[in-house]
């Protein structure tokens, strides 16, 4: 699918602004399933602003991206936003190597949009921060709940808790 913002006489006039918003997948971009599982569509919004000698092209990508959490080794389907700013000008006053051109065809925004998905994905994948991961006795997931292995000192608290509940069996 065709992600191109077009510049004509309404977008050349000074402080134009406008939003955009295209659908793309990840294979339209070249990226791979190796590369990430996005689950679903890419949504591209933003705004485009002339900005006087050159178009500001911002916003953010939102994506749903599926992948095991590295410490607790969980399916995790995360929505994402991976924001973009970038100026692009018209060829002919390109030399300053730094700014995107663009042509009569207008804006491409599908190398821009492919560049920031491909920054945006982790090198590390956590379900959430604070992860607890697995307990390295009996691989439970201490997200969920404690397997009781001996890892630590155990709460006396708890060690209570137990006698009580021993008792009430024995004279259930
Ligand atoms: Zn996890
Ligand atoms: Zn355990």
């Amino acid at each position: 699918m065709e992600m191109r913002l077009k510049i004509g006489d309404r977008e050349e006039a000074l402080g134009f602004r406008d939003g955009f918003r295209f659908e793309t997948a990840a294979e339209a971009l070249g990226v791979s399933e190796a590369d990430a599982r996005f689950q679903g569509p890419l949504i591209v919004e933003g705004t485009l602003e002339n900005t006087g000698g050159l178009f500001r092209v911002s916003g953010e990508i939102l994506a749903t991206r599926a992948f095991v959490c590295d410490r607790c080794l969980a399916e995790v389907e995360a929505r994402e936003r991976y924001p973009f700013t970038e100026d692009f000008h018209r060829d002919s006053a390109a030399d300053d190597m730094d700014v995107n051109a663009f042509g009569e065809e207008g804006i491409d925004l599908a190398p821009l949009v492919r560049d920031v998905v491909i920054a945006a994905i982790p090198i590390r994948n956590l379900c959430r921060p604070d992860c607890k991961g697995l307990c390295p006795k009996c691989g439970a997931d201490l997200n969920q709940d404690d397997c009781g292995c001996d890892r630590e000192v155990v709460d006396p608290r708890l060690e209570v808790l137990k006698d009580l509940m021993m008792k009430e069996k024995s004279q259930g």
